[in-house]
């Protein structure tokens, strides 16, 4: 359902779900913490289908989301945007990343990856840098990934939830993709893009994004684009301790108030019984009067049985 009550510009947040399948409790807890946030700031809330690695879209899966969404009392904003109609956008700042010459080729595989770093001691999954130096040219007709050089400053931000976090690119991710050798431009670049479009100004997601978060305000950066405000909220995994998601097989959200309020509780909110709520409408307002992040747990994961 679109809503068109608020005007303010100051805040703006997003909920950006990958359309791989059904809306688990794990994207529920993401979608309703970037809700209350926005919503306790009279904030817009937009909706975003994060759809950039066709791959791996499941047909059909985005309209099932925004039906659970609807179907738990989610109101968004605007129209709901699609990353796989906006190449343009990513086109063009690729484009205009590659004449600053931070960009560069990478024919690397994986497995070469993997022995360079063995040889040079470098933590496995950073990059060591092969082809940094080697000015191959950034065409399309060549199998190549494209990176991004990274700089071994420490890059540090403030957390609503998880307070200072503080990373060094160089040493701990090494020059990253921005364009896969699959011919898919990167999650990171994407991703920074369309928050820059849609005039984002506040990020509440997983944490599992928070050690994705450096690379993008690189990025910001690198582009003069302004720096959204950031929480991560922790990750509900299941008694295997498996992050809830369609590989741990989790189930589709049954949009149920007794589902919210233990979605709300997971996030610190001291919600009341479901018995005592009317309606999703009477919960929903009751979340977003009372909503304090500083309640969320500043935590990695917790456990859920659902
Ligand atoms: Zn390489």
């Amino acid at each position: 359902m679109k809503n068109t009550n608020f005007d303010q510009k100051y805040y703006r947040g997003r909920f950006a779900p990958s359309p791989t399948g059904e809306l688990h409790f794990g994207s529920l807890l993401a979608a309703m913490a970037s809700y209350a946030d926005a919503r306790s700031h009279n904030g817009h809330w937009l909706l975003r289908i994060d759809d950039i690695d066709q791959a791996r879209v499941v047909v059909n899966s985005d309209k099932h989301i925004l039906s659970t969404l609807e179907h738990c009392g989610f109101q968004w904003d605007e129209n709901v945007t699609y990353q796989s109609q906006c190449l343009n956008n990513y086109q063009d700042t690729l484009l205009k990343l590659n004449r600053t010459e931070q960009t560069f080729a990478c024919t690397c595989s994986r497995k070469q990856i993997k022995e360079q770093s063995e040889q040079l001691g470098i933590k496995n999954g950073v990059y060591p840098g092969t082809c940094r130096n080697h000015h191959k040219s950034l065409t399309t007709s060549q199998e190549h990934a494209i990176r991004l050089k990274t700089s071994g400053d420490k890059l540090s931000f403030f957390d609503h939830v998880q307070g200072q976090y503080t990373q060094n690119l160089q040493k701990e991710v090494g020059d990253f993709i921005i364009y896969r050798r699959d011919k898919v431009f990167s999650y990171q670049l994407s991703v920074v893009v369309d928050d820059f479009h849609s005039d984002i100004t506040h990020i509440v997601r997983g944490f599992d994004l928070l050690d994705s978060t450096p690379k993008q305000i690189f990025l910001q950066r690198l582009l003069n684009y302004p720096q959204p405000d950031y929480a991560h909220i922790p990750l509900a995994v299941n008694q295997n301790d498996l992050k809830l998601s369609k590989l741990s097989h989790a189930q589709k959200v049954d949009c149920n108030i007794s589902t919210l309020v233990l979605a709300a509780n997971f996030l610190g909110q001291k919600c009341p019984d479901a018995k005592e709520f009317d309606n999703k409408d009477d919960f929903w307002q009751y979340l977003v009067t009372y909503w304090d992040i500083n309640r969320v747990p500043k935590m990695e994961k917790q456990m859920i049985l659902v």
